[in-house]
């Protein structure tokens, strides 16, 4: 059996990706990805041309997104896998967050403007083209207008808990984000679990509570871990007997450190998320 490049985590322009959903499915198809899932943060916006695309370069795109939760005060985000982006629970579940992050984004611009920061929160409406605004927009203004020398020093200064541009929020429910993920026919995963700087307890309680409420895999293998974070997220999926998922985060070219498709492999003993996708048998045995 021939083994398939499967990239189950990735962002367009729809949220705060810098590909347009067309651009993205190009790329993927230029590195050798056969599957593809286009995971926008709390918007399935990017699908309908992504799906045009993917038919027209021979991927498989599996239709996600990626949901923001507050669990315990914190944020953390799961990603649905193999979605129907026509489903209204799925859609009022999504319509609400976006509305917070409009709201969000004029309060990071005011709270930025208090700071001495002017007309952000029109600099990130520009990067964001009309479309949801992520603090990854606001980011981008600041790095344009020199407040800091790349996006990641961004957060740290100015956007991040403790910082000028902070806003604290609720975003979804961990069960409400569950059940909309699961209403749409999708599946339910943990995204990119060791960067959220829980504690192993902590870490191991939110994956029982996530897998409680139909959680049904985790993201063992991200372009956000390092080889050996992969291994100890193998490790949790076993013990709560959950899948596993593998998926890059890619945002675009301007991050070289992640690529499409260009991931570890699944540690042994793993389960796939992929596991009973009927579609992915097919091609992998032909
Ligand atoms: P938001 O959902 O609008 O709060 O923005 C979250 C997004 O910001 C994440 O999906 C990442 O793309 C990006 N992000 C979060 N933390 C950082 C960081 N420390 N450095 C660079 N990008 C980050
Ligand atoms: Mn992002
Ligand atoms: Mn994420
Ligand atoms: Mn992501």
């Amino acid at each position: 059996m021939m083994s398939l490049s499967i990239d189950l985590h990735s962002h367009s322009t729809a949220s705060d990706g810098t590909l347009s959903p067309s651009e993205l499915i190009l790329r993927a198809s230029e590195k050798g990805v056969d599957v593809l899932a286009l995971t926008d943060h709390d918007t399935t916006e990017g699908i309908e041309e992504a799906k045009s695309a993917a038919i027209r370069a021979g991927i498989c795109l599996i239709p996600g997104v990626e949901v923001s939760v507050t669990w315990n005060a914190q944020v953390v985000h799961l990603v649905g896998l193999g979605v129907d982006p026509g489903n209204p629970s799925l859609q009022q579940g999504l319509a609400t967050l976006r509305a917070f992050r409009d709201w969000r984004a004029e309060e990071i611009g005011r709270r930025l403007e208090k700071s001495g920061i002017a007309g952000s929160y029109e600099g990130a409406r520009g990067y964001s083209n009309g479309r949801l605004i992520s603090r990854t927009h606001f980011a981008r203004f600041l790095v344009e207008k020199s407040y800091a020398p790349d996006t990641r020093k961004v957060f740290k200064r100015y956007l991040t808990r403790g910082n000028p541009g902070h806003v604290p929020g609720q975003w979804a429910a961990l069960e409400e984000a569950v059940s909309w993920i699961v209403s749409a026919g999708g599946q339910a995963v943990l995204a990119h679990p060791a960067r959220y700087n829980l504690t192993r307890t902590k870490l191991r309680r939110l994956i029982r509570e996530f897998r409680d409420v139909g959680g049904e895999g985790i993201e063992v293998v991200s372009g956000s871990h390092s080889r050996d974070e992969n291994f100890t997220m193998a490790r949790h999926t076993m013990d709560f007997e959950l899948k596993g998922s593998c998926g890059s985060d890619y945002h675009g070219p301007e991050n070289p450190w992640t690529e499409l498709g260009r991931l570890e492999p699944m540690p042994d003993g793993i389960k796939p998320v992929w596991s009973d996708w009927v579609q992915l048998q097919q091609a992998a045995s032909a």
